[in-house]
């Protein structure tokens, strides 16, 4: 049984936030969190989650492409999942009609993260699945541990993240970095992830303002070139190469689109995307875990000016769908390697034309930009605020 909600003192990397979490426990086991704005703190969530849920389902697999050397995640029970439900329907809303129950058994809340229910990683690993066709070549199978979160940054079903008020946008970086903070901590999990997606058109199932967090068992193949690249780049010069790059780009300034005290934005030299940002800390950080309140605070107002900057960047286009991915730095022995930035992007290269990832990008992974990242930048300072 439950035992009551748990209200703690801010995690370690909190700082001086001053809103509120307070824990509980959903019906089947998952662990959930409220995160409270600095004017609700002190907002008691004492609502039951009372609905007969099943057990939640045990972690699929991951299963080694010996073509690649890529782990692939094999989540057989996520084609059942939640898909565009009507906002009648919505599982992120709160439950304000005790008969409708939701995922989130309060009334109201400011932001919530929760473990999935349908999950392509998961803590539960006992099961069927792992190895019932051994491969004759390559490593075995292994369980698809992880933890997969979802973020939920309003209770208003059709608020979009850019309008957020700043506050909020606050406590959102705080439930990002204590998220972070907590899965960092599981010595099975290689790398934490922090994403969102926003438009039908990247493959939103859910169209409540959201984010995820995915906790995974191996570094995902971004991160492994990654790591490789800033490996040979530490020995060729004994630097770190992602904040080599901000450096450059810094010196260099035909593509960096905001400097603020803490944090620059610049067009990536090599952008594959037809509107693509990074965002880096000024300070050497390995994740959002490890940002400050100053950090924190200033992050909050240029993640959102990104954020309005791409919905200005295509005329007539209210709202360019996007994909925004918080790369961190490695948990374990590789954390030295890696640095916290930012990848934004979007697949709308003009209104109503999407980048699809054809023959060249999808069978080749060889990837071409129909614009310039230097055209990208010039547009992205245009749209300024
Ligand atoms: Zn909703």
């Amino acid at each position: 049984m439950d035992a009551g909600p748990t209200v703690g003192d801010p995690a370690d990397g909190a700082d001086e936030w001053p809103g509120q979490v307070t824990e509980r426990t959903m019906a089947d086991g998952r662990p959930m969190f409220y995160f409270d704005d600095v004017a609700t703190a002190g907002a008691v969530h004492l609502a039951e989650d009372t609905r007969p849920l099943p057990e939640p389902p045990h972690a699929g697999e991951v299963r080694f492409d010996v073509l690649t050397g890529e782990w692939v995640t094999i989540a057989g029970h996520r084609m059942n999942r939640t898909f565009l439900p009507s906002a009648a329907d919505c599982p992120l809303d709160p439950t304000v009609d005790p008969s409708r129950p939701t995922e989130v058994p309060d009334s109201r809340y400011d932001v919530v993260a929760f473990a999935n229910r349908f999950p392509s990683f998961a803590p539960l690993t006992v099961g069927p699945g792992v190895d019932a066709v051994p491969p004759t070549i390559g490593p075995a199978d292994r369980p698809a541990y992880g933890h997969c979160d979802v973020v939920v940054f309003s209770s208003d079903h059709e608020a979009a993240v850019v309008d957020l008020p700043v506050a909020r946008m606050r406590t959102v970086v705080e439930a990002w970095a204590q998220r972070t903070a907590a899965h960092s901590a599981d010595p099975q999990v290689a790398e934490v992830f922090v994403f969102e997606n926003s438009g039908q058109e990247i493959g939103v199932t859910l169209t409540h303002p959201h984010g995820q967090v995915y906790a995974y068992p191996t570094l995902a193949p971004r991160s492994a070139q990654l790591v490789e690249q800033a490996r040979r780049h530490r020995a060729a010069t004994g630097g770190n190469l992602l904040a080599d790059v901000l450096a450059a780009e810094q010196a260099e300034g035909t593509r960096v689109v905001l400097t603020g005290e803490h944090f620059t934005a610049y067009v990536p030299r090599a952008a594959r995307w037809p509107v693509e940002v990074h965002l880096a800390p000024h300070r050497d950080v390995p994740d959002l875990a490890a940002l400050h309140d100053a950090e924190k605070a200033e992050l909050a107002v240029v993640y959102q000016e990104l954020l309005r900057r791409l919905s200005r960047f295509h005329p007539g286009v209210d709202r360019v769908p996007y994909i925004s991915g918080w790369h961190q730095a490695p948990t374990g022995e590789d954390r030295a390697l890696g640095r916290l930035h930012l990848q934004l992007f979007s697949l709308l290269r003009a209104p109503g034309k999407l980048k699809y990832l054809a023959g060249s990008e999808s069978g080749m992974g060889a990837w071409i930009n129909d614009t310039t990242p230097e055209r990208i930048a010039d547009r992205l300072r245009e749209v300024a605020s």
